[in-house]
């Protein structure tokens, strides 16, 4: 199926409320489009189209007319593909600024061979890559009467951070996690389109960027790491080389759900100073082998001793918070006993523990294992969460009478609530602030701390 799409009625008769002579004073960057493929990559292009319009972008008739083409592919059959390389060609010659997507694009060598100035490649369902290649090929203007969206798009969380979600999906498959079976396997985003987000986020008054996914050290295995462009150069969809860049942006950088990879090794040397703050949050899980082995987990937590021990000494100040889950099915006392130890000799900085419960569509159901009583789970989640309470509250009472940085979440004239740089919004702990100056929502105080419990600090901005 091919068609070129014919442009849509002008913006001023769409609307009874827009004035013809503002169109006519801005005119709307205009956009050429091919589709070719399958009804999958139809609707696809259905979907580019309907938001270029939302947008206030103008379909245009010919290639030559446009500021810029978009080409969705196909590559089904070997004909297929090279309609498509023909159609993108015409493209270049008639115009020059060409981003190709669909099923063609998940095999960008062939295309960037015979074509290597396309101005952006992207894989089917891209939408969000597409959008970005065009906003950099021919950027809408602000329309009051088209655009009603914040150019960082619409945020939940406080101006002053927001979480930055790098890839959807897991390659993994843990028994206990149906994610995979909603989600799917890992599908990453390209590193441009990452940080072309991040970008706008720190233009528009964010501090702290959350790097959020499944499984945030496996970015960009799905790409093969694959580059793609952001400013004058190409970046490798590699977890090293994204967060590099981010630091790089100004803000905060904390990253979340790491798994302790050999790789991240490098990654904790960015923390040594910097925007990469000194902070991972490592969903351990458990500690016993044959409970990790059942939950389809590693299983070698001395190793993770060592790796931990490892960090610790790239950054001495390295923060770890995890989560860890309790009453998992034929979980006995020796495991459990194991995972306290393990929490002894790991000495982590911010914990969180959950009861184990089945979910509808766990494989862990039937495996076969006995399910641990309520009233034990219920007690073991005690003993786990005292245990760490000992280890939070003597880290914590090391920190009297240093001076950290901190984020202030909540304003004051003479009181202020904020986070040191080893702690996230929600789930870690607080660093309550006295203060002869006001503070507002993402000030980055000084603060010497005072006195600390097992959770909070309590200190003084200098
Ligand atoms: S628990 Fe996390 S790593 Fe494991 S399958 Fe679920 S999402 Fe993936």
């Amino acid at each position: 199926m091919r068609a070129r799409l014919a442009p849509a009625a002008p913006a001023w008769q769409a609307g009874a409320m827009a004035n013809p002579s503002d169109a006519e004073a801005r005119p709307a960057p205009r956009i050429s489009f091919v589709s070719l493929g399958c009804p999958k990559a139809l609707v696809d292009s259905e979907r580019i189209l309907t938001q270029l319009r939302a947008e206030g972008y103008e379909l245009s008739r010919s290639h030559a007319g446009a500021d810029a083409v978009i080409v969705n592919t196909c590559g089904f059959l070997d004909s297929a593909k090279a309609e498509s390389l023909q159609a993108i060609g015409a493209a270049m010659s008639e115009n020059g600024r060409v981003i190709v997507t669909g099923c063609m694009g998940a095999a960008p060598d062939a295309i960037r061979e015979a074509f290597p100035k396309v101005s952006a490649i992207t894989g089917p369902q891209a939408f969000e890559s597409v959008m970005a290649a065009v906003h950099d090929a021919a950027p809408a203007p602000h329309d009051p009467f088209v655009d009603l969206i914040p150019e960082q798009g619409v945020k939940l969380t406080p101006r002053h951070y927001a979480y930055l979600k790098i890839a959807e999906g897991c390659h993994n498959r843990c028994s206990f996690c149906i994610i995979p079976k909603l989600r799917g396997d890992l599908v990453s985003r390209p590193s441009g389109e990452v940080l072309r987000e991040a970008e706008k986020l720190v233009r528009a008054g964010v501090k702290e960027l959350l790097v959020i996914s499944q499984d945030t050290s496996a970015y960009g295995r799905d790409l093969k790491y694959a580059a793609s462009r952001w400013r004058d150069r190409d970046v490798a969809a590699r977890f090293l080389d994204l967060t590099r860049e981010l630091g790089a942006l100004g803000a905060w950088v904390r990253l979340h759900y790491v798994y302790p990879y050999p790789h991240v090794d490098a990654v904790v040397e960015l923390m040594n100073g910097g925007n990469v703050l000194p902070y991972v949050d490592v969903p351990f899980q458990h500690a016993s082998p044959r409970v990790l082995k059942a939950m389809r987990r590693p299983g070698d937590q001395q190793k993770t001793l060592d790796r931990i021990r490892a960090w610790r000494a790239i950054c001495p100040d390295l923060a770890i918070r995890s989560t860890f889950i309790v009453g998992f099915p034929g979980e006995t006392e020796e495991d459990f006993q194991l995972l306290l130890d393990w929490l002894d000799d790991a000495r982590l900085d911010r914990v969180g523990c959950f009861q184990y419960e089945p979910v509808k569509g766990a494989e862990a159901n039937d495996l076969g294992l006995e399910p641990v009583p309520d009233e034990v789970k219920a007690a073991r989640h005690k003993r786990f969460m005292l245990r760490q309470q000992a280890i939070s509250a003597k880290k914590l009472a090391g920190k009297i009478g240093r001076r950290f940085e901190v984020i202030v979440d909540e304003g004051g004239a003479h009181l202020a609530k904020g986070r040191t740089k080893g702690d996230a919004p929600q789930i870690d702990g607080s660093v309550h602030i006295a203060t002869r100056r006001p503070l507002r929502a993402g000030d980055i105080a000084t603060v010497k701390i005072d006195r600390a419990d097992a959770y909070d600090l309590w200190g003084t901005a200098v």
